[in-house]
């Protein structure tokens, strides 16, 4: 209901797009929210300090941040990546890096057809290694630190969470592409028999 479907080019029947609507962006604002709040609850309620109180145990002070940011911005590219290569049993040049202003640096796209399913396990693997797994681990060990990198983390995963609501209605069979611009995705045709 929220995303708004409609056919580009020549060929409806092959060039169909489900892009997300501004409803959808909010959806992933409001599950990274309250994502964090439960997670800064919970940390909070099973060790009695706040996981941010950990922030100042940072390796290389500010310099350290940066790393860190510069190497989970690229890793988490590297799963979306290698989750639609290998699930998808696409080649080299089925992935497309360009720059994009939306995520500050590079975003991996999908540019050859891939099952729903496939294109919605390659969008959620970063949030879940590098978001979901990390705010456990980061509670259970009461290791704020490493559970406010994983919330940071799960901030770098916003645009994959409003796809992932934009093309909730679409069947895990549909053939699609990353879209180059947009929240959602390209549907290349109305096939529906991938595995
Ligand atoms: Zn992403």
């Amino acid at each position: 209901m929220f995303a708004r479907q409609v056919a580009v080019g020549m060929s409806p029947e092959e060039t169909r797009e489900t892009v997300g609507t501004w409803r959808d962006a909010v959806a992933g604002g409001a599950t990274l929210a309250v994502a964090w709040a439960s997670a800064l609850t919970l940390f909070e309620t099973r060790w009695h300090r706040s996981a941010l109180a950990d922030l100042h145990k940072q390796p290389g002070g500010w310099a350290g941040v940066l790393v860190v940011v510069a190497l989970s911005a690229v890793v988490h590219e590297m799963l979306h990546a290698g989750s639609w290569r290998l699930l998808g049993r696409l080649p080299r040049k089925a992935i497309a890096v360009q720059p994009t202003w939306q995520a500050m640096g590079l975003a991996a796209r999908v540019v050859l057809p891939v099952s729903m399913r496939v294109y919605r396990a390659g969008l959620a693997m970063p949030c879940f290694l590098m978001g979901v797994l990390p705010i456990l681990v980061g509670t259970i060990t009461g290791n704020g630190l490493f559970l406010a990198w994983a919330l940071f983390f799960s901030l770098e995963c916003f645009s994959d969470l409003g796809s992932l609501y934009a093309t909730r209605h679409l069947p895990a069979t549909m053939l699609v592409m990353s879209h180059p611009s947009k929240l959602g995705c390209r549907q290349v045709s109305s096939a529906h028999d991938l595995p």
